[in-house]
């Protein structure tokens, strides 16, 4: 099957089993063999069966490696590692929240695929860990959008809710989040617990390069912006202004605020509440689906498939092992 023709249809006809779904797994992180995740080897393992006279079973799917002789399968090291739950059903679980422009709920998901709300919670979030972008290996560079957005939360209005923070009115109990866009190219986006000029200056140094040509509203906190780059214009949104043109370049910030007005469709329409300390695997979810946006639902599936490696320290350090 070509990887974008996958969608839920020939899922369900294809992976109508766990073993089904683990061939297509192995098939997906292994193209040239299988590698053994405890010395490295690639292609220098068999498949352990049953001997004819033995009356031992032999569980489904284990490896023994040539090299180190340790056995193995492939979903040691991965989201999948130590969990219950058939494979067959991680792979629609994967392709639903892949192919889901705003998402999908934990709530939905228990009901589509029969696990329990708890499983269905757990699985979305591992899914969301494997969608996490590898910090970026160079700096973004061209035409760059920063915007900072607020979610959640009660809007309070009035004097109450500014009292409780130092926050103004309206933004209080909502977390912000800062985006960093790359037209036409990648998106990267980080919850920050205050947005300051202090705290945005590393953050942006970091992502961007500095020959890099800046868009910002004429939010103050976005001054840090003129420490990062040279380049910078502004649209003043406070006087109606979003887009114009200079020397042939379009000065807008609008590509990141259609992001956002994903996000917020997402956050607000799909997941109802998220808890500001879940709010960055979120973030990863929404960055995922854009930066693989000119994909097919069925390739961002595989993409998705295949970063579900190397995701086993943090899971071993986490709670989340004990539920399944
Ligand atoms: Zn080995």
């Amino acid at each position: 099957m070509e990887n974008e023709k996958l969608n839920l249809s020939n899922i369900a006809a294809h992976f109508s089993d766990a073993e089904k779904a683990r061939e297509f797994l192995e098939a997906q992180r292994w193209p040239e063999g299988p590698i053994c995740p405890h010395c490295g080897e690639l292609d220098n393992a068999y498949r352990l069966e049953a001997k004819p006279d033995s009356k031992k079973a032999v569980r489904k799917g284990v490896w023994k490696c040539g090299g180190c002789r340790e056995q193995f399968t492939v979903t040691v090291g991965t989201i999948f590692a130590d969990s219950h739950i058939p494979l067959n059903k991680w792979l629609f679980a994967i392709h639903l929240l892949c192919a889901s422009k705003k998402g999908m709920s934990a709530h939905q998901i228990h009901r589509m695929l029969g696990v329990t709300y708890k499983s269905a919670w757990f699985m979305m979030h591992r899914i969301r860990y494997a969608m996490t972008q590898e910090p970026l290996s160079s700096k973004l560079t061209g035409v760059i959008e920063v915007d900072e957005t607020y979610i959640g939360g009660k809007l309070r209005t009035g004097t109450q809710g500014a009292r409780r923070t130092d926050r103004p009115a309206g933004i209080a109990n909502k977390a912000a989040v800062v985006s960093v866009l790359q037209r036409d190219g990648r998106v990267q986006s980080r919850h920050v617990e205050k947005v300051t000029a202090e705290n945005l200056k590393p953050m942006l140094r970091q992502m961007i390069d500095e020959d890099a040509h800046l868009m910002t509203d004429t939010s103050t906190v976005l001054k840090a912006a003129d420490v990062v780059c040279v380049k910078h214009d502004r649209v003043n949104h406070t006087v109606k202004e979003y887009v114009r043109y200079e020397n042939g370049l379009c000065i807008t910030t609008n590509a990141v605020e259609g992001y956002f007005a994903n996000l917020k469709r997402g956050i607000n329409g799909v997941y109802h509440f998220v808890g500001k300390q879940h709010l960055h695997r979120y973030l990863s979810e929404f960055d995922f689906r854009y930066n693989s946006r000119e994909m097919k639902d069925g390739e961002r599936t595989v993409m998705a498939i295949k970063q579900t490696g190397g995701k086993r320290l943090m899971l071993r350090d986490s709670r989340e092992r004990e539920v399944f």
